[in-house]
Protein backbone atom coordinates (compact mmCIF):
# COMPACT_ATOMS: atom_id res chain seq x y z
CA UNK A 1 0.00 0.00 0.00
CA UNK A 2 2.66 2.08 1.07
CA UNK A 3 5.19 1.48 -1.90
CA UNK A 4 1.75 2.18 -4.37
CA UNK A 5 1.28 5.64 -2.76
CA UNK A 6 4.89 6.49 -3.02
CA UNK A 7 4.47 5.81 -6.86
CA UNK A 8 1.36 7.61 -7.39
CA UNK A 9 3.27 10.47 -5.29
CA UNK A 10 6.38 10.46 -7.82
CA UNK A 11 4.31 10.50 -10.96
CA UNK A 12 2.49 13.30 -9.48
CA UNK A 13 6.00 14.83 -9.20
CA UNK A 14 7.19 14.40 -12.55
CA UNK A 15 3.84 15.59 -13.71
CA UNK A 16 3.69 18.81 -12.35
CA UNK A 17 7.34 19.38 -12.77
CA UNK A 18 6.58 18.39 -16.94
CA UNK A 19 3.70 20.89 -16.46
CA UNK A 20 6.05 23.78 -14.95
CA UNK A 21 8.58 23.13 -17.76
CA UNK A 22 5.46 23.41 -20.35
CA UNK A 23 4.61 26.71 -18.77
CA UNK A 24 7.63 27.91 -18.68
CA UNK A 25 8.32 27.65 -22.44
CA UNK A 26 7.88 31.39 -23.37
CA UNK A 27 6.08 32.55 -26.29
CA UNK A 28 8.06 33.53 -29.46
CA UNK A 29 7.40 36.04 -32.45
CA UNK A 30 7.43 34.42 -35.71
CA UNK A 31 5.84 35.82 -39.27
CA UNK A 32 5.77 34.75 -42.52
CA UNK A 33 3.88 35.66 -45.88
CA UNK A 34 2.27 33.51 -48.31
CA UNK A 35 -0.36 33.94 -51.83
CA UNK A 36 -3.24 33.53 -51.38
CA UNK A 37 -7.00 34.82 -52.58
CA UNK A 38 -5.02 36.05 -55.35
CA UNK A 39 -3.30 38.65 -52.71
CA UNK A 40 -0.45 38.96 -50.88
CA UNK A 41 -1.12 37.92 -47.40
CA UNK A 42 1.44 37.90 -44.25
CA UNK A 43 0.94 36.84 -40.75
CA UNK A 44 2.85 37.59 -37.29
CA UNK A 45 1.83 35.69 -34.10
CA UNK A 46 3.26 35.84 -30.52
CA UNK A 47 2.90 32.45 -28.97
CA UNK A 48 4.40 29.44 -27.65
CA UNK A 49 4.24 27.47 -30.93
CA UNK A 50 4.13 30.10 -33.78
CA UNK A 51 5.24 28.22 -36.30
CA UNK A 52 2.15 25.73 -36.12
CA UNK A 53 0.13 28.60 -35.53
CA UNK A 54 1.01 30.11 -39.39
CA UNK A 55 0.64 27.22 -41.20
CA UNK A 56 -2.52 26.82 -39.42
CA UNK A 57 -3.68 30.48 -40.53
CA UNK A 58 -2.34 30.06 -44.19
CA UNK A 59 -4.54 26.42 -43.92
CA UNK A 60 -7.88 28.78 -42.97
CA UNK A 61 -7.15 31.20 -45.82
CA UNK A 62 -6.45 28.53 -48.40
CA UNK A 63 -9.33 26.36 -47.41
CA UNK A 64 -11.96 29.06 -46.81
CA UNK A 65 -11.28 30.07 -50.96
CA UNK A 66 -10.88 26.84 -52.67
CA UNK A 67 -13.96 25.65 -51.03
CA UNK A 68 -16.47 28.55 -50.67
CA UNK A 69 -15.33 31.53 -52.11
CA UNK A 70 -13.21 31.20 -55.06
CA UNK A 71 -14.60 31.96 -58.31
CA UNK A 72 -12.29 29.59 -60.20
CA UNK A 73 -12.00 26.83 -58.43
CA UNK A 74 -14.01 24.24 -59.39
CA UNK A 75 -16.38 22.90 -56.18
CA UNK A 76 -16.02 26.08 -53.96
CA UNK A 77 -19.69 27.20 -53.56
CA UNK A 78 -19.27 30.35 -55.72
CA UNK A 79 -18.07 28.71 -58.41
CA UNK A 80 -21.04 26.09 -58.28
CA UNK A 81 -23.44 28.93 -57.40
CA UNK A 82 -22.27 30.95 -61.02
CA UNK A 83 -22.30 27.94 -62.85
CA UNK A 84 -26.19 25.94 -61.79
CA UNK A 85 -27.87 29.73 -60.18
CA UNK A 86 -28.38 27.96 -57.02
CA UNK A 87 -26.51 26.17 -53.87
CA UNK A 88 -27.52 24.95 -51.03
CA UNK A 89 -25.11 26.91 -47.89
CA UNK A 90 -24.24 25.99 -44.74
CA UNK A 91 -25.13 28.24 -41.94
CA UNK A 92 -22.17 30.19 -41.70
CA UNK A 93 -21.74 30.70 -45.60
CA UNK A 94 -25.63 31.61 -45.75
CA UNK A 95 -24.75 34.52 -43.11
CA UNK A 96 -21.79 36.02 -45.21
CA UNK A 97 -24.82 36.40 -47.86
CA UNK A 98 -26.95 37.92 -45.58
CA UNK A 99 -24.60 40.85 -44.29
CA UNK A 100 -23.70 40.94 -48.14
CA UNK A 101 -27.56 41.45 -49.33
CA UNK A 102 -27.89 43.93 -46.67
CA UNK A 103 -25.00 45.92 -47.10
CA UNK A 104 -26.48 46.40 -50.80
CA UNK A 105 -29.71 47.19 -49.46
CA UNK A 106 -28.78 49.49 -46.75
CA UNK A 107 -25.75 51.43 -49.65
CA UNK A 108 -28.72 52.00 -52.19
CA UNK A 109 -26.49 49.20 -54.48
CA UNK A 110 -23.40 51.13 -54.18
CA UNK A 111 -22.10 47.84 -53.08
CA UNK A 112 -22.72 45.04 -55.10
CA UNK A 113 -22.07 41.20 -55.14
CA UNK A 114 -23.05 40.30 -58.39
CA UNK A 115 -20.48 42.32 -60.75
CA UNK A 116 -18.55 39.25 -61.17
CA UNK A 117 -19.12 39.52 -65.12
CA UNK A 118 -18.36 43.13 -65.29
CA UNK A 119 -15.26 42.96 -63.25
CA UNK A 120 -14.10 40.60 -65.79
CA UNK A 121 -15.02 42.99 -69.01
CA UNK A 122 -11.98 45.37 -67.30
CA UNK A 123 -9.96 42.02 -66.91
CA UNK A 124 -8.05 43.43 -63.59
CA UNK A 125 -4.86 40.89 -62.48
CA UNK A 126 -5.34 39.53 -66.34
CA UNK A 127 -5.53 41.57 -69.35
CA UNK A 128 -6.80 44.83 -68.93
CA UNK A 129 -8.31 46.69 -71.42
CA UNK A 130 -11.44 49.07 -71.29
CA UNK A 131 -14.69 47.20 -72.67
CA UNK A 132 -17.04 48.01 -75.17
CA UNK A 133 -20.06 49.95 -74.08
CA UNK A 134 -22.64 47.94 -75.42
CA UNK A 135 -21.16 44.58 -73.74
CA UNK A 136 -20.26 46.40 -70.86
CA UNK A 137 -24.14 47.17 -70.84
CA UNK A 138 -25.35 43.84 -71.42
CA UNK A 139 -23.19 42.15 -68.23
CA UNK A 140 -24.44 44.91 -66.37
CA UNK A 141 -28.18 44.31 -67.27
CA UNK A 142 -27.23 40.43 -65.96
CA UNK A 143 -26.04 41.72 -62.28
CA UNK A 144 -27.71 43.31 -59.25
CA UNK A 145 -27.58 41.84 -55.79
CA UNK A 146 -31.78 42.05 -55.96
CA UNK A 147 -31.60 39.40 -58.35
CA UNK A 148 -29.94 36.85 -55.36
CA UNK A 149 -32.92 35.67 -53.33
CA UNK A 150 -31.73 33.88 -50.45
CA UNK A 151 -34.10 31.36 -48.74
CA UNK A 152 -33.46 29.52 -45.36
CA UNK A 153 -30.47 27.75 -46.27
CA UNK A 154 -30.65 28.29 -49.83
CA UNK A 155 -29.66 31.10 -52.41
CA UNK A 156 -30.37 31.26 -56.04
CA UNK A 157 -29.58 33.56 -58.86
CA UNK A 158 -32.13 35.25 -60.42
CA UNK A 159 -30.50 35.79 -63.68
CA UNK A 160 -28.22 32.90 -64.74
CA UNK A 161 -26.05 35.42 -66.11
CA UNK A 162 -25.26 37.23 -62.51
CA UNK A 163 -21.95 36.51 -61.35
CA UNK A 164 -21.41 36.68 -57.92
CA UNK A 165 -17.78 37.70 -56.51
CA UNK A 166 -16.72 38.08 -52.91
CA UNK A 167 -13.84 40.14 -54.26
CA UNK A 168 -14.82 42.38 -52.05
CA UNK A 169 -15.19 41.10 -48.72
CA UNK A 170 -13.48 37.87 -48.96
CA UNK A 171 -10.52 38.96 -47.13
CA UNK A 172 -12.43 40.28 -44.57
CA UNK A 173 -14.08 36.98 -44.23
CA UNK A 174 -11.12 35.28 -43.94
CA UNK A 175 -9.87 37.85 -41.18
CA UNK A 176 -13.11 36.66 -39.26
CA UNK A 177 -12.31 33.38 -39.60
CA UNK A 178 -8.52 33.31 -38.37
CA UNK A 179 -9.72 35.08 -35.48
CA UNK A 180 -12.29 32.37 -34.83
CA UNK A 181 -9.23 29.95 -34.85
CA UNK A 182 -6.77 32.20 -32.44
CA UNK A 183 -9.47 32.64 -30.27
CA UNK A 184 -9.12 28.85 -29.50
CA UNK A 185 -5.11 29.28 -29.15
CA UNK A 186 -3.28 30.65 -26.52
CA UNK A 187 -1.80 33.86 -28.59
CA UNK A 188 -0.83 36.38 -27.10
CA UNK A 189 -0.58 38.73 -29.93
CA UNK A 190 -1.12 37.85 -33.88
CA UNK A 191 -1.18 40.88 -37.21
CA UNK A 192 -2.43 39.00 -40.09
CA UNK A 193 -2.65 41.12 -43.68
CA UNK A 194 -5.08 39.31 -46.49
CA UNK A 195 -4.40 42.03 -49.00
CA UNK A 196 -5.55 45.52 -47.77
CA UNK A 197 -7.74 44.03 -44.92
CA UNK A 198 -5.74 43.89 -41.39
CA UNK A 199 -6.44 42.16 -38.09
CA UNK A 200 -4.97 43.37 -34.75
CA UNK A 201 -5.58 40.36 -32.60
CA UNK A 202 -4.59 40.45 -28.72
CA UNK A 203 -4.18 42.94 -25.74
CA UNK A 204 -3.21 46.16 -25.75
CA UNK A 205 -2.75 49.27 -28.92
CA UNK A 206 -1.45 48.59 -32.26
CA UNK A 207 -0.47 51.05 -34.66
CA UNK A 208 -1.28 50.42 -38.44
CA UNK A 209 -0.16 52.55 -41.19
CA UNK A 210 -2.37 53.80 -44.27
CA UNK A 211 -0.80 52.93 -47.14
CA UNK A 212 0.34 56.11 -49.43
CA UNK A 213 -2.53 56.49 -52.28
CA UNK A 214 0.26 57.05 -54.82
CA UNK A 215 2.07 53.84 -54.53
CA UNK A 216 5.07 54.29 -52.73
CA UNK A 217 6.04 51.39 -50.27
CA UNK A 218 5.70 53.89 -47.07
CA UNK A 219 2.41 54.68 -44.94
CA UNK A 220 1.01 58.36 -45.35
CA UNK A 221 -0.57 58.51 -41.85
CA UNK A 222 -1.08 55.56 -38.73
CA UNK A 223 -4.10 54.22 -36.31
CA UNK A 224 -3.39 53.89 -32.96
CA UNK A 225 -6.14 51.38 -31.96
CA UNK A 226 -6.83 47.98 -29.75
CA UNK A 227 -7.64 44.76 -31.07
CA UNK A 228 -9.90 45.05 -34.81
CA UNK A 229 -10.22 44.74 -38.41
CA UNK A 230 -8.67 47.34 -40.52
CA UNK A 231 -9.23 47.29 -44.53
CA UNK A 232 -8.73 50.00 -46.91
CA UNK A 233 -9.57 50.15 -50.24
CA UNK A 234 -7.93 51.76 -53.01
CA UNK A 235 -7.65 53.30 -56.39
CA UNK A 236 -4.08 51.99 -56.58
CA UNK A 237 -4.48 48.77 -56.31
CA UNK A 238 -5.64 47.45 -59.27
CA UNK A 239 -5.54 49.65 -62.10
CA UNK A 240 -4.26 49.98 -65.98
CA UNK A 241 -3.78 53.46 -68.24
CA UNK A 242 -5.66 53.61 -71.33
CA UNK A 243 -5.30 57.03 -73.50
CA UNK A 244 -3.65 58.59 -70.63
CA UNK A 245 -6.33 57.76 -68.39
CA UNK A 246 -6.10 55.69 -65.13
CA UNK A 247 -9.11 52.72 -64.51
CA UNK A 248 -9.38 51.22 -61.01
CA UNK A 249 -11.17 48.24 -60.31
CA UNK A 250 -13.55 49.95 -57.82
CA UNK A 251 -16.89 49.56 -60.14
CA UNK A 252 -19.86 52.20 -60.48
CA UNK A 253 -22.69 49.49 -60.19
CA UNK A 254 -24.95 52.05 -62.17
CA UNK A 255 -22.56 52.29 -65.19
CA UNK A 256 -20.11 49.93 -64.65
CA UNK A 257 -17.16 52.18 -64.70
CA UNK A 258 -14.38 52.84 -62.47
CA UNK A 259 -15.47 55.23 -59.50
CA UNK A 260 -15.18 58.95 -59.88
CA UNK A 261 -15.60 60.84 -57.26
CA UNK A 262 -12.52 62.19 -56.19
CA UNK A 263 -11.33 59.78 -53.70
CA UNK A 264 -7.82 57.61 -53.68
CA UNK A 265 -8.87 55.73 -50.68
CA UNK A 266 -11.22 54.64 -47.83
CA UNK A 267 -10.65 52.91 -44.76
CA UNK A 268 -12.90 50.98 -42.49
CA UNK A 269 -12.22 49.98 -39.02
CA UNK A 270 -14.57 47.63 -37.34
CA UNK A 271 -14.72 44.50 -35.15
CA UNK A 272 -16.08 42.03 -37.99
CA UNK A 273 -13.56 41.96 -40.81
CA UNK A 274 -15.91 41.33 -43.13
CA UNK A 275 -17.78 44.46 -42.28
CA UNK A 276 -14.42 46.30 -42.67
CA UNK A 277 -13.57 44.94 -45.86
CA UNK A 278 -17.05 45.25 -47.48
CA UNK A 279 -18.22 48.99 -46.02
CA UNK A 280 -14.32 50.12 -47.40
CA UNK A 281 -16.15 49.38 -51.00
CA UNK A 282 -19.20 50.26 -50.58
CA UNK A 283 -17.78 53.57 -48.92
CA UNK A 284 -15.42 54.13 -52.22
CA UNK A 285 -18.50 53.68 -53.94
CA UNK A 286 -20.68 56.10 -52.12
CA UNK A 287 -18.19 59.18 -51.40
CA UNK A 288 -18.06 60.88 -48.15
CA UNK A 289 -21.75 61.84 -47.10
CA UNK A 290 -23.49 58.84 -47.89
CA UNK A 291 -20.19 56.60 -46.94
CA UNK A 292 -20.14 58.32 -43.68
CA UNK A 293 -24.02 57.57 -42.96
CA UNK A 294 -23.19 53.92 -44.00
CA UNK A 295 -20.42 53.39 -41.54
CA UNK A 296 -22.36 55.08 -38.97
CA UNK A 297 -25.21 52.36 -39.50
CA UNK A 298 -22.95 49.43 -39.18
CA UNK A 299 -20.72 51.08 -35.66
CA UNK A 300 -17.91 51.42 -37.65
CA UNK A 301 -15.00 54.26 -38.59
CA UNK A 302 -14.14 55.47 -41.99
CA UNK A 303 -11.15 57.57 -43.21
CA UNK A 304 -11.45 59.22 -46.48
CA UNK A 305 -8.37 60.39 -48.39
CA UNK A 306 -9.03 62.54 -51.76
CA UNK A 307 -6.96 62.60 -54.73
CA UNK A 308 -6.48 66.11 -53.34
CA UNK A 309 -4.26 65.25 -50.59
CA UNK A 310 -7.13 66.16 -47.72
CA UNK A 311 -7.93 63.42 -45.12
CA UNK A 312 -11.66 63.18 -44.12
CA UNK A 313 -13.39 61.56 -40.63
CA UNK A 314 -14.93 62.42 -37.91
CA UNK A 315 -13.26 64.15 -34.63
CA UNK A 316 -13.51 60.42 -32.62
CA UNK A 317 -11.71 58.90 -35.21
CA UNK A 318 -9.36 61.26 -35.89
CA UNK A 319 -7.96 61.56 -32.09
CA UNK A 320 -6.78 57.65 -33.02
CA UNK A 321 -5.01 59.67 -36.24
CA UNK A 322 -1.56 60.54 -37.05
CA UNK A 323 -0.51 61.94 -40.52
CA UNK A 324 3.14 60.84 -40.70
CA UNK A 325 3.15 62.60 -44.64
CA UNK A 326 2.80 66.31 -44.54
CA UNK A 327 1.75 66.18 -47.99
CA UNK A 328 -1.86 65.11 -46.52
CA UNK A 329 -3.02 66.97 -44.19
CA UNK A 330 -6.81 66.43 -41.76
CA UNK A 331 -10.31 68.51 -43.31
CA UNK A 332 -11.17 71.43 -40.84
CA UNK A 333 -14.15 69.66 -38.78
CA UNK A 334 -17.48 72.37 -38.39
P1 LIG B 1 -11.68 45.93 -52.40
O1 LIG B 1 -10.25 45.84 -52.79
O2 LIG B 1 -12.02 45.22 -51.14
O3 LIG B 1 -12.21 47.32 -52.39
O4 LIG B 1 -12.52 45.14 -53.49
C1 LIG B 1 -12.49 45.47 -54.84
C2 LIG B 1 -13.02 44.29 -55.63
O5 LIG B 1 -14.43 44.17 -55.39
C3 LIG B 1 -12.90 44.47 -57.13
O6 LIG B 1 -11.67 43.97 -57.59
C4 LIG B 1 -14.10 43.68 -57.64
O7 LIG B 1 -13.81 42.31 -57.65
C5 LIG B 1 -15.15 43.93 -56.58
N1 LIG B 1 -15.99 45.14 -56.81
C6 LIG B 1 -15.75 46.21 -57.62
N2 LIG B 1 -16.71 47.14 -57.51
C7 LIG B 1 -17.59 46.65 -56.60
C8 LIG B 1 -18.81 47.14 -56.04
N3 LIG B 1 -19.33 48.33 -56.40
N4 LIG B 1 -19.45 46.37 -55.12
C9 LIG B 1 -18.94 45.17 -54.74
N5 LIG B 1 -17.82 44.65 -55.23
C10 LIG B 1 -17.13 45.37 -56.14
MG1 LIG C 1 -13.33 45.60 -49.64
Amino acid sequence: MKKKTAITTAVGVVLFAALIIFDAVQPRFYSSSFFSMNTYCSAEVESKNPEKNLAEIQDIVEKLDLEILSRSAENSVVYNLNKNGESVLDAETSEYFSLLADISKQSGGAFDFTLGAVSDLWGFGTEPSVPDKTVLDDALSHSGYEKVALSGNKITLGDKNAVVDFGASGKGIALDSIRSYLDTQKIKRSVISVGGSVLLYGKGDFTVGIRDPKGSPSSIASIKTESTCVSTSGNYERYFEADGKRYHHILNPETGYPVENGLVSVTVISESGLLSDALSTACFVLGIEEGTALAEHYGAKVIFITDKNIIYTDSETESMLSVIDQNYRLAETE
